[in-house]
């Protein structure tokens, strides 16, 4: 099975009213790719020359911190969202 056709919303509950946790400053963006790639959520485009973050990303986004880790200019900003957490999975 590949990752991607893996649901994981399925098993996990989305927080509303955490605000924004990721931004990308485009100034900074070497336009390397890495988020695009690393993202199991596919939550980064290249869209006119620039890269974007998905706009409901709060309701898809696991908080790995994948894109945060690989981005070497340090373009994308990354916290932990309000309140602790955005999502909680459930197991079992
Ligand atoms: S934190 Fe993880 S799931 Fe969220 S946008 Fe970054 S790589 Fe994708
Ligand atoms: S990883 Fe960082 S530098 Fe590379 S494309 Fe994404 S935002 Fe730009």
């Amino acid at each position: 099975m590949n990752i991607n056709d893996f649901d994981l919303k399925s098993i996990s509950t989305h927080i509303e009213g955490t605000g924004d946790f990721i931004s990308i400053d485009n100034d900074k963006c070497n336009l390397c790719n890495r988020c695009l790639v690393i993202c199991i959520m596919n939550l980064w485009k290249k869209r006119e020359g620039k890269i974007v973050l998905a706009e409901d990303y709060k309701q898809k986004c696991v908080e790995c911190a994948a894109c945060y880790q690989v981005c070497e200019p340090g373009a994308i900003s990354f916290q932990y969202p309000a309140g602790g957490t955005g999502v909680v999975f459930e197991q079992g």
